[in-house]
Order: C-alpha cells, then sequence, then structure tokens
C-alpha cells in the first residue's frame, strides 16, 4: 500500500513539474545568431601553446600521442643544435577526435591545451586534418605562467641541471648500486 502511494506521490510531482514548465517563457537562443561564450575549460578545438618567452612548448615526446585513445595524433621529432626537442611536424585528425582531453593531461609542458572554440565542421573531410601550422598558436592558453624549460633538468641560460625553480640536484645513478 505505501509503496502504491509513494508511485502515486512521484507521478504527482513529475506532472506538477511538467505543469509549472507550461507557463515558463521559452528561452531560445538563435545559433548562429546568437554565440554561447563557453567556459574557458570546454573541450573543443585543440591548440599547440607557445611559452611565455614566445618558444614552442611542444617537445615532441609522444606522450599524446601515446594516450590518444582514438589515434588521431602524429608527429614527427627534431632536435635543435642546443638539444631542444621539438615536433617537425605534428598531425591531428579531427574527423577522429572525441574531444576527450586526455592529450591535455598527458602533455608535460602543457603545450596541447583543449580550447572553447567548436566551429570546426567541414564538408570535405580532409579539411579537418590540421597540420602544426594549423594547430601553432602564438599565446599560452589556459595556462600562462609555466615553462617547460625552466623545470626540464636541462641546461638553459637561466642555470645547469638542479639549478632552476624546485629542480634537485642530478643523482649519480651509480650511487645507487649495490
Ligand atoms: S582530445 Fe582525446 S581523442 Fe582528441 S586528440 Fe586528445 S586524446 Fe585524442
Ligand atoms: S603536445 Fe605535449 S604530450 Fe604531445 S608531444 Fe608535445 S610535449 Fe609531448
Amino acid at each position: 500500500m505505501s509503496s502504491a502511494l509513494e508511485a502515486v506521490k512521484a507521478l504527482a510531482s513529475g506532472f506538477a513539474t511538467t505543469f509549472k514548465h507550461l507557463f515558463r517563457k521559452p528561452i531560445t537562443e538563435e545559433y548562429p545568431e546568437y554565440k554561447r561564450t563557453l567556459p574557458v575549460r570546454s573541450r573543443a578545438r585543440i591548440v599547440l601553446t607557445r611559452d611565455p618567452d614566445g618558444g614552442e612548448r611542444c617537445v615532441a615526446c609522444y606522450l599524446c600521442s601515446a594516450v590518444c585513445p582514438v589515434s588521431c595524433i602524429s608527429m614527427q621529432s627534431a632536435e635543435r643544435e642546443d638539444g631542444r626537442r621539438y615536433a617537425a611536424w605534428f598531425r591531428i585528425n579531427f574527423a577522429r577526435c572525441i574531444y576527450c582531453g586526455l592529450c591535455e593531461e598527458a602533455c608535460p609542458t602543457s603545450a596541447i591545451q583543449l580550447s572553447p572554440f567548436f566551429e570546426t565542421c567541414e564538408r570535405d573531410i580532409l579539411k579537418l586534418v590540421y597540420e602544426k601550422e594549423d594547430l601553432l598558436v602564438s599565446h599560452q592558453g589556459k595556462d600562462r605562467e609555466y615553462n617547460f624549460y625552466k623545470y626540464a633538468g636541462v641546461v638553459t641560460e637561466v642555470g645547469g641541471k638542479g639549478e632552476h625553480i624546485k629542480e634537485d640536484r642530478p643523482v649519480d645513478i651509480k650511487s645507487n648500486m649495490p
């Protein structure tokens, strides 16, 4: 009996909610005339960002590519004369991307970031294959301060190994041997 009463109560509450919304003024946002501003953490078009000093953040470590569940990121690593790595080419196939954000999570340099810009649809599917020149932007995205090479354990103009911010001195691996 009590379960029947609860069922009636649940039904009545459902109908009450429907009834209440019958008299509410509808809110219709006409897209594309009206474009809602999405939160900065929205997951849409991917960009490759730069360090605050303007350098490319990506060090072509392949972590984003390895973690991507649909294998839509590919690249080729290269090295500058000073030892700094970069992506000779970098490609994302947005026709496959599911905007899960795992690449952004995996990236140690904060290079790859998802942006709120979602208007990327194309009739020609091949236009959804973005190359490095389409992905690389001139700003830092959401992470304005981070500069991987100031923490990365490599010699820079800021200092030698172990001399950067919050960086430990290099460990002598032979000291760990039995
Ligand atoms: S958002 Fe997800 S699916 Fe898209 S490139 Fe990144 S890891 Fe791959
Ligand atoms: S975008 Fe980030 S995770 Fe991907 S290769 Fe470059 S540095 Fe590595």
